[in-house]
This record gives structure tokens, sequence and C-alpha cells, in this order.
């Protein structure tokens, strides 16, 4: 199984920005709807792992780090073949 965190951006009252509210690069915003964007969170479909945080980088970041901690379906049959070779 495959894991995904996709990364969200959120406005102050915790709805979602979503990708179509472009901004500056300054971080106001262009859209006319959109209050700007005040935090971002990711949440990994393992169930486990999730995270809220300002920085966007940050969150898309420490997203990559966790769903790298998951062991991929290629490593496993690797280790597998590893195995069977002892
Ligand atoms: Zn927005
Ligand atoms: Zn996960």
């Amino acid at each position: 199984m495959r894991y995904t965190a996709p990364l969200l951006n959120h406005h102050a009252d915790g709805t979602l920005c979503p990708t179509d509210h472009r901004h500056t690069t300054t971080g106001k915003p262009r859209h006319a709807d959109c209050p700007g964007r005040v935090y971002s969170s990711a949440r990994c479909t393992c169930g486990v792992w999730e995270m809220t945080h300002p920085f966007k980088g940050y969150v898309n970041e420490c997203r990559k780090r966790h769903l790298a901690s998951h062991p991929r379906p290629e490593g496993a049959s690797a280790l597998r073949a590893l195995l069977r070779l002892t």
C-alpha cells in the first residue's frame, strides 16, 4: 500500500485555501474571495501522522520526511530477495 500526505493550505477560519487561490510571491492573495493563506497542514493516509504549521515549506519538508519513513513495496521485495540468497 502506498501512502500519500497531500499538502493543504488554509485560511484563518480553517477553511481550505484551494490551489486556484493564487498568491503573490510575498503571500498576498490575488483571488477576490481569498482572505489569505494563514497555515498549511498535511495528513498522511496511514492515519497516524498529521501536522499543522504556518510555514508551508516546513510542512512540506516534514511531510516528505514522514512519507520516506514508510517502507516502500520495492524495498520489501528487495529484502525478501536478499533473504532468499542467505
Ligand atoms: Zn484562499
Ligand atoms: Zn504515514
